[in-house]
């Protein structure tokens, strides 16, 4: 059998180095004769992993110091009612690209406490593109600007961030998060879901500039409160603890990489394998348009669903996973997070071109 290589959006691939890592440490950590699972998150121990996944972060993204990171549970979708609830006071507009799926569940909980004006939408494309940001209905007294970086279902990526000298942009990144540099400065907060190309399931990651904390509005749940977690350091109650441990294996191991401008350069040149590929094809076909391509998940199609899944069973046999369109789309999406490997993307090629050429041939 072939190596396998895992194309799921998410949860996704880990870094096999720091799969080893964590195996070879699981039931001993440091000489303790113990997990870092079973261990106290008031430890010494896990407080040094922690802060070491804090700094590690804080290097890669080069994030000033008035902003805090968090490290909390709920995912990305608790952070489309979380950031509402802490950064408005009431009756305040907040504007919205439309991009997605994803933007789309964060205007359903932001209506629910405040109000969203879509500033533009690509829902008449089918998303398949990002809307102007340029010509975009952006008001000058929103309370903040919602955008989603990388659109992992439609695969798109925003070009351009619309920063503002006063209004905060606040940015769901979750499928693209160190993939790409971006300056921290230019958003008020950036949240992601770990499982995508961070670590595993559990963990959240909030970078929130320390004027958006407030101090915390008391009609709201303590664990619903950005302050609660600031003053705590993410340790208000017991954070994801194993979570956390094994995102600071793939921070230190993206410090190894180079760190995000040179895992950006590999990114860029995964998706021009495959965006090239499906440029000259003629079986199968990218379904975005280039300024809007996404690095991290890349969606194409053949003209006809049966073709499209009859390749993904012989993508399936060739040892290559979770090759298969969200449901809302259809056809193929390769996901190429930080730690797919370029041969990864060599091996789809090959099994691309050798279905293309057998469908030639019947
Ligand atoms: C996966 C994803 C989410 C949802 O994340 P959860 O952690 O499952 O809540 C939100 N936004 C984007 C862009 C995503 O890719």
């Amino acid at each position: 059998m072939t190596e396998p290589f895992n194309f799921s959006a998410g949860p996704a691939v880990l870094p096999k180095a720091v799969l080893a890592k964590a195996q070879a440490e699981l039931a001993n950590y440091q000489g303790t004769g113990m997990s870092i699972m079973e261990v106290s998150h008031r430890s010494a121990l896990f407080q040094a992993v922690i802060d070491e996944a804090e700094a590690s972060l804080r290097r890669l993204m080069e994030i000033p110091d008035n902003y805090h990171v968090l490290f909390l549970q709920g995912g990305a979708s608790t952070q489309f009612s979380m950031i509402p609830m802490n950064l408005l006071e009431g009756g305040e507009t907040v504007d919205v690209l439309d991009t997605g799926a994803w933007s789309q569940k964060a205007i359903k909980e932001l209506d629910r406490v405040a109000k969203s004006h879509v500033v533009a939408s690509s829902q008449s494309e089918s998303y398949t593109t990002i809307p102007d940001i340029r010509t975009a209905d952006w008001l000058e007294t929103s309370a903040y600007r919602h955008i989603t970086t990388n659109n992992t279902i439609f695969g798109t990526l925003m070009p351009e961030i619309p920063v503002h000298d006063s209004i905060p942009v606040v940015a769901d990144m979750s499928s693209n998060i160190l993939s790409q540099p971006y300056r921290v400065q230019d958003f008020g907060l950036i949240y992601a879901g770990a499982q995508k190309n961070i670590g595993p399931a559990g963990m959240t990651v909030v970078i929130i500039r320390d004027d958006l904390v407030g101090a915390g509005r008391p009609e709201l749940p303590t664990m619903m409160t950005y302050r609660t977690h600031v003053d705590k350091k993410s340790m208000f109650n017991t954070p994801p603890t194993f979570a956390i441990y094994l995102s600071k294996l793939v921070f230190q191991w993206l410090e190894e990489q180079g760190g995000v401008s040179a895992i950006h350069a590999i990114n860029q040149q995964k998706a021009d394998l495959l965006y090239g590929y499906l440029d000259q094809s003629e079986l199968f076909h990218a379904t975005v348009a280039a300024p809007y391509r996404s690095l991290m998940n890349v969606c194409f199609k053949t003209n006809d669903s049966a073709i499209d899944h009859a390749f993904l069973g012989e993508a399936e046999s060739a040892n290559l996973h979770f090759l298969k369109g969200h449901r809302s789309v259809g056809g193929m999406r390769a996901s190429l997070y930080n730690a797919m490997p370029i041969a990864g993307v060599e091996r789809l090629l090959e099994v691309m071109d050798s279905f293309e050429q057998k469908q030639k041939r019947s």
